[in-house]
């Protein structure tokens, strides 16, 4: 499922192919986006940058426009050339961006919308985000501050809420408290800083892994197959992440898993090594 790292590929993908073209066709399945394109049209923009910052991928127009989209669950963006055959259905298609030599195309994005640059900081889903592993600028004091004051919640918990570490979904959150050898269970204000430094140290090397660029990220944005073992078996990618009741690949105890928080997510967890 599209986390922190796989926003940041289909960015990096979509930078590589659209900076600096200009937008000969855009489309959309969403009447608010198209209404805005009506009044100030996307088509012959430039397209300064896409960029991500947490789980929000970021396409900038020139004239100050950007894009905002949230892939949730399903989305995706691809990039095809010209007349190449999509991979999605066309009924899944909400966005197209065509330029003289690439099209892009996002699939089942649930959330998108055109605003204005300057508004950009306005928009509380991005301004409230917190720390984010994959930037250059991760401040992973800020990261600790932030989630540190969240004394009361469930560290599992906390590593979901973006306003406290951002990019951080469902499965990182198993494996980075794994990597880190801490009960997801345990509560905030039990941890002392150097657990909670030992965690967002993991989050950074565990995403940053997922992020080197490889010829397989070059075309369809999300490869899907995230890694945090270092294994090439893609059997044996993830620590313990969606294999409850398997044994655990440092100490043989079957892996637990149990829904937690007020979504009820799954998680993932070995009670011999998270103690
Ligand atoms: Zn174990």
């Amino acid at each position: 499922m599209p986390e922190g790292d796989t926003i940041f590929r289909a960015a990096r993908t979509l930078n590589r192919a659209l900076a600096g073209q200009t937008v000969t066709r855009f489309e959309s399945a969403f009447p608010r986006l198209n209404r805005v394109d009506a009044d100030s049209p996307i088509r012959g923009r430039v397209i300064a940058r896409v960029e991500s910052r947490g789980k929000h991928l970021l396409i900038w127009f020139a004239g100050d426009l950007v894009l905002r989209t949230h892939m949730r669950m399903n989305g995706s963006w691809h990039v095809y050339r010209p007349g190449e055959r999509w991979q999605r259905p066309h009924r899944d298609m909400r966005i197209v961006i065509e330029t003289a030599a690439f099209h892009a195309i996002a699939f089942n994005v649930p959330v998108a919308e055109l605003i204005a640059g300057d508004a950009l900081a306005r928009v509380p889903v991005l301004n409230d985000l917190g720390p984010d592993p994959l930037s250059e600028h991760f401040d992973a004091a800020e990261a600790l501050r932030r989630i540190r004051s969240r004394s009361d919640l469930e560290i599992a918990e906390a590593l979901l809420d973006q306003t406290l570490i951002a990019g951080i979904g469902n499965e990182y959150k198993s494996e980075v408290l794994f990597g880190a050898r801490i009960n997801p269970f345990a509560v905030v204000g039990d941890l002392s800083d150097d657990q909670l430094s030992a965690i967002v140290s993991t989050a950074v090397s565990f995403m940053r892994a997922n992020v080197l660029d490889s010829a397989s990220s070059r075309n369809v944005t999300y490869a899907g197959l995230r890694r945090t073992t270092r294994r090439a078996d893609p059997g044996e990618r993830l620590w313990v992440y969606a294999r409850a009741g398997r044994p655990c690949r440092r100490c043989g105890t079957p892996i637990s898993r149990r829904k937690q928080g007020p979504y009820a997510r799954s998680t993932y967890w070995c009670e011999r090594c998270q103690r």
